[in-house]
């Protein structure tokens, strides 16, 4: 019988939307088709003698859904000239790799069967936000009410990868089995919602919450449970219940502990164009939430085309106010939801809204960018010019440096960030990091 081999080349990137799980959902509709299937997780070269056993009439899909991976994905298609790639479609075109594009059907059926295979697999990718559940048995990644989103963003590869440009939706049926099931393998367990947002349909998740929350009688532990969403869809939950109080006394008994909204910036004008809500929306959002038990973790991107040091100033300012306690968190989640902590960096991604005019936008760091090493600086920052500088915060700059591991940087009024970076002996991605900082805290102006 020929084998099915489902290869997941190592990638720096932990997670950049929905798509990285199509890895895990064509392992699992292979897995239950009843295919004789070698899945290899996490596959770097020292494996490459594993490779020997590949027939020639064995079926081979190789995942490419982040830059870091190009390399070995070249590197395999020499060694196995009948694999076809999948994960980010536009990626692999560019490559000019023989593409593979999960259907729908396939894609609802990973999503439906993904959670009976979990213990056949040997990591259970998650976003950094897991550290925030960090004392649970184990946290599980579940898509609960839909897969994708169809809101374009300038800058976000989801929805040029969803097949149709239509999300798909999943039954509660199957939802709630897969819940059942994570509770019977590991009592305890933490969900972590990884619909793009799961509040778009707010019957459907309190439906969800409430079931999960039923698993949980008789258990040592409560629920807890991680969820993305969005200002707009977030405030429709909440005003789903009679009350504030009767919204967060709900919240506080499901276990839904912390919700992630991609705020992006908080510059009005620069989110208007990414597509993202209104500022003001959020402002209205967090206020309402500042003392209650579920906690929004903003999520922002930085050097997006048209940061400025204004921009940055604006996004620092209301993290500032609403943004979380690096101090409260675990260590290598503080960088993002934190006044500081810059979040992801902007990656140029084929498909999305604005790749063709980005070259004109800015310099190019990497060919090979990732979401937590600047690869990319617009020239909108790069030319903006030092108004104001306050060098009397030196501590608390370090501090937050010392997150990065960027270097301590003096800064003058009347010069431009690009002659900042210039002079300084360190390489610009590492550079631009201390100007970022900078920017958030409000040390330049
Ligand atoms: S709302 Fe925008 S950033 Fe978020 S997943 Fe959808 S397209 Fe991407």
């Amino acid at each position: 019988m020929s084998k099915t081999w489902i290869i997941d080349p190592s990638s720096i990137e932990e997670n950049r939307g929905s798509f990285v799980y199509l890895v895990y959902y064509k392992a699992t509709v292979e897995m239950k088709r009843g295919k004789d299937v070698r899945f290899l997780e996490d596959f770097t070269i020292t494996q490459k003698d594993i490779l020997d056993d590949i027939c020639p009439d064995d079926d081979v899909f190789i995942s490419l859904w982040s830059y870091p991976q190009i390399e070995l994905c070249r590197l395999l298609y020499l060694r196995i000239p009948q694999a076809k790639f999948f994960g980010y479609s536009p990626l692999i075109m560019e490559e000019r790799l023989p593409l593979y594009i999960m259907s729908r059907e396939e894609i609802y059926q990973g999503i439906q069967h993904y959670a009976f295979y979990t213990d056949t697999f040997k990591h259970l990718l998650l976003s950094d936000c897991d550290g925030h559940l960090k004392d649970r048995p184990e946290v599980y990644p579940l898509c609960g009410i839909e897969y994708g989103c169809s809101r374009n963003c300038s800058f976000c590869p989801v929805t040029p990868n969803l097949p149709g440009k239509t999300k798909i939706s999943i039954p509660l049926i199957d939802t709630i089995r897969s819940l059942e099931n994570y509770q019977k393998k590991t009592p305890g367990s933490g969900v972590h919602f990884t619909d793009e947002d799961f509040f778009r349909d707010v019957k459907k998740a309190k439906f969800i919450l409430e079931e999960n929350q039923r698993l949980f009688e008789d258990k040592e532990y409560g629920p807890s449970v991680i969820a993305l969403g969005s200002v707009n869809t977030f405030t429709d939950f909440l005003d789903s219940f009679n009350t504030d109080a009767e919204a967060f006394r709900f919240c506080k008994k499901v276990g839904l502990f912390l919700v992630e909204i991609g705020l992006e910036t908080a510059d009005h004008g620069l989110a208007a164009h990414m597509g993202k809500s209104k500022i003001d929306a959020a402002v209205r959002l967090a206020e309402r939430v500042r003392q209650a038990p579920v906690k929004i973790l903003w999520l922002t991107l930085s050097l997006s085309p048209g940061e400025t040091i204004a921009s940055l100033n604006a996004t620092g300012d209301f993290l500032k106010e609403y943004g979380l306690n690096p101090k409260e968190m675990s260590p290598r989640i503080r960088t993002n939801g934190t006044r500081a902590g810059l979040g992801q960096f902007f990656q140029k991604y084929p498909g999305t809204r604005d790749y063709k005019s980005i070259e004109e936008k800015g310099m190019t760091l990497s060919t090979r960018p990732s979401r937590l090493i600047p690869g990319f600086i617009p020239h909108s920052l790069l030319k903006d010019r030092v108004k104001e500088v306050d060098n009397s915060r030196k501590e608390e700059y370090e501090y937050w440096l010392s997150l990065y591991g960027a270097p301590m940087m003096t800064f003058f009024e009347g010069g431009r960030v690009h002659q900042m970076i210039d002079i300084l002996p360190y390489p610009r991605w590492q550079s631009i990091i201390s100007v970022c900082v900078a920017g958030r805290l409000g040390i330049i102006r």
